[in-house]
């Protein structure tokens, strides 16, 4: 509805005279949808402050935890809402390791943003953000279809939510070698690159070497990401390839490196149970050390051993993206933008600059960089937002944690909340109804149960493409 209200009103706007927008000192024309799509196309996508009357105009970056629920708990009628993302759609990080088995397939948690009731379909841009002007408020971006399509778009308020990347900490070949799992793509390429190497595993002889390399799977970082890879990968072969690859999986092993303790942020009642857990299981062992060098088919690591493998997953942090480290604006000493407890971010000046999520750090707050904090952050800055254009001062964020859930596999899961300290089948239950009705949508309601049934009754589906 909100989109062809907004449609009606450009429509009926068309033709109006110039309006002057006097914080750019130069006037700024009433554009109707077409035109738009034109200036967009050229340089410069003008400030809509004063096209819509009272409606300010509000840039998200990014289509993350934080800016996306930015976007969907602002309030629409203050604000004309423009997201500048290279992605578009959500993707629900907590689930993704699911994916890359086929536990859950790919589609089923991932939203579209376009979905979300934009105003006018121009008002997402599938682009990079590259650079800011806070002076005139303008963001420079660079589409993510086309490099040679460079425009900038101004705002009045601008929130930061680009996310980190991950981190490889300046390890030799891990760029090249090995595998990230942060985004749906990587999760496609570890899903395709197990089943090419089970596939080929069957065509080399018992005796080669290669063929145990190829069944060894390498996961380097204990920390949620790592091991819940773990989990889903341990079920897949308990589950699917053992029942299509009897003898390959006999040979199947994985190994998960940790410098320091696995899932160092939770209970240390739970990390004993996992840390049993997986030793318990033949096919899993826990190594400590730090890897020095990743080559095409063996990782070295810190004390002299090599381990030769056909996978590596490599999930040891993040880091700034590119973006963040441009900006000139205050940053930590990890390469977050430092904001106030509202939000703002230090040294910009104008007030109008928010940051959330991974990429920002809150002044005088110990936040993790957990999808629950960029939400809440989100929730938070859309409604404090509001307030502000409404000349009312909100009040400041405070994080309060929920609590943390891993899964560890065959059906058992960690639940580490302020009293509550559990592991097992009743945690699973509570991790999957948690997940479950988290979901930012009722057709990913939906879809996620019936992947797990489906998985549950006929199997992972092994078809390699
Ligand atoms: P993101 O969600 O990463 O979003 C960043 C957005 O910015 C993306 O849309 C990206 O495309 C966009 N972007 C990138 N560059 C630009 C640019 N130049 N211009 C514009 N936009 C840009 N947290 C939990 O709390 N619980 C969990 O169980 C959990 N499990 C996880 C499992 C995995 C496999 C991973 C990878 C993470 C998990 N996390 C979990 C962590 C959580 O996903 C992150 O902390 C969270 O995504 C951070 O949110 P964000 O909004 O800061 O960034
Ligand atoms: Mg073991």
């Amino acid at each position: 509805m909100a989109v062809s209200t907004g449609t009606r009103l450009l429509t009926l706007l068309e033709g109006l005279p110039l309006l002057s927008c006097s914080k750019l000192q130069q006037p700024v024309c009433l554009l109707s949808t077409k035109t738009r799509v034109s200036r967009y196309k050229h340089k410069q996508l003008s400030s809509s402050s004063s096209h819509h009357g009272q409606r300010r105009r509000l840039v998200i970056l990014g289509t993350g935890w934080g800016s996306y629920s930015v976007f969907k708990n602002v309030n629409k009628k203050l604000f004309d809402v423009i997201v500048i993302s290279p992605r578009n759609h959500f993707l629900f990080t907590p689930l993704l390791a699911s994916t890359t088995v086929g536990t859950l397939e790919f589609r089923s948690i991932i939203e579209p943003v376009r979905n979300s009731g934009f105003r006018d379909e121009h008002h997402f841009h599938l682009s990079y953000a590259q650079r800011l002007d806070t002076e005139n408020r303008l963001v420079y971006c660079e589409s993510a279809l086309d490099s040679t399509r460079k425009y900038s778009v101004e705002y009045d308020h601008l929130v930061i939510g680009v996310g980190a990347v991950s981190s490889d900490f300046g390890v030799p070949g891990v760029k090249e070698h090995a595998f990230f799992l942060k985004e749906i793509v990587d999760a496609r390429r570890i899903r395709n690159r197990i089943l090419t190497n089970f596939e080929l595993a069957t065509q080399l002889l018992e005796s080669d070497p290669d063929r145990r390399r190829l069944l060894h799977v390498v996961i380097v970082g204990g920390g949620p990401t790592g091991v819940e890879f773990g989990a889903e990968f341990y079920d897949f072969f308990q589950q699917d390839l053992g029942r299509l690859f009897p003898e390959e999986k006999l040979d199947v092993q994985v190994t998960l490196i940790e410098a320091n303790q696995i899932l160092s942020s939770f209970d240390k009642k739970l990390r004993n149970y996992t840390e049993k857990l997986m030793k318990k299981r033949k096919s899993m062992n826990i190594v400590q050390a730090s890897v020095v060098e990743v080559t095409a088919t063996e990782v070295r690591l810190s004390n002299g051993q090599t381990i030769p493998c056909g996978l590596v997953v490599w999930s040891t942090g993040v880091a700034p993206r590119r973006f963040t480290k441009d900006l000139q604006l205050d940053k930590n000493k990890r390469g977050q933008i430092r904001v106030d407890d509202h939000l703002r971010a230090y040294g910009d000046g104008t007030g109008l600059v928010y940051a959330l999520g991974d990429c920002a750090s809150v002044e005088g707050q110990e936040l993790p960089c957990t999808a629950q904090a960029a939400e809440r952050q989100g929730i938070y800055l859309a409604r404090a937002l509001g307030e502000t254009v409404k000349g009312e001062q909100p009040e400041a964020f405070l994080f309060k944690p929920w609590g943390m859930l891993a899964y560890v596999g065959g059906y058992k899961a960690l639940v580490d909340k302020s009293n509550i300290k559990s592991q097992g089948f009743h945690s699973w239950v509570l991790w999957r109804s948690a997940y479950a009705t988290q979901l930012g949508s009722w057709r990913l309601r939906m879809q996620v149960p019936i992947d797990w049934c489906k998985t549950f009754f006929f199997g992972r589906d092994t078809s390699r493409f």
